[in-house]
């Protein structure tokens, strides 16, 4: 383990907001200067492989990723992007294995929320929200 990587896992580890590599590769520079966003981009999926990290998607835009590796769903709001992790008791893989027993069984499950948080909720008159 570089100390690079020493950084970016420290980095991502601490963080709830899901973000992503180019986020990261700024909040890493900052202690870090030489860093460059290919190696955080190398090293997030270095982790990833090992197993240190899961990402979210598929999404539209830049792969993000989650220190979270218990099994759970995201609210992502479709505003601001902003992503909060939600329990998986909400919807566990027991509950779907009925709906899906024709197609096979269930391993895991992943939900994606979409919404409008409630910050954007009370700004939704200044900034309409886009389409997603
Ligand atoms: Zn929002
Ligand atoms: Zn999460």
């Amino acid at each position: 383990m570089t100390p690079q990587r020493l950084e970016i896992l420290r980095e991502v580890s601490h963080r709830t907001d899901h973000p992503d590599a180019e986020l990261l590769f700024k909040a890493v520079r900052k202690r870090l200067p030489t860093v460059s966003l290919d190696t955080v981009y190398r090293t997030l999926w270095l982790f990833t492989e090992h197993g240190l990290l899961q990402t979210l998607g598929p999404r539209q835009t830049a792969i993000r990723f989650d220190p979270n590796l218990r099994a759970h769903h995201h609210y992502v709001c479709v505003n601001c992007e902003r992503v909060w992790d939600v329990e998986e008791s909400l919807v566990s893989p027991s509950d779907v294995s009925a709906a899906v027993s024709s197609l096979g069984t269930v391993v895991a499950t992943h939900v994606e929320i979409r919404g409008l948080c409630s910050k954007c909720l009370t700004n939704t008159s200044l900034h309409p929200p886009r389409r997603g």
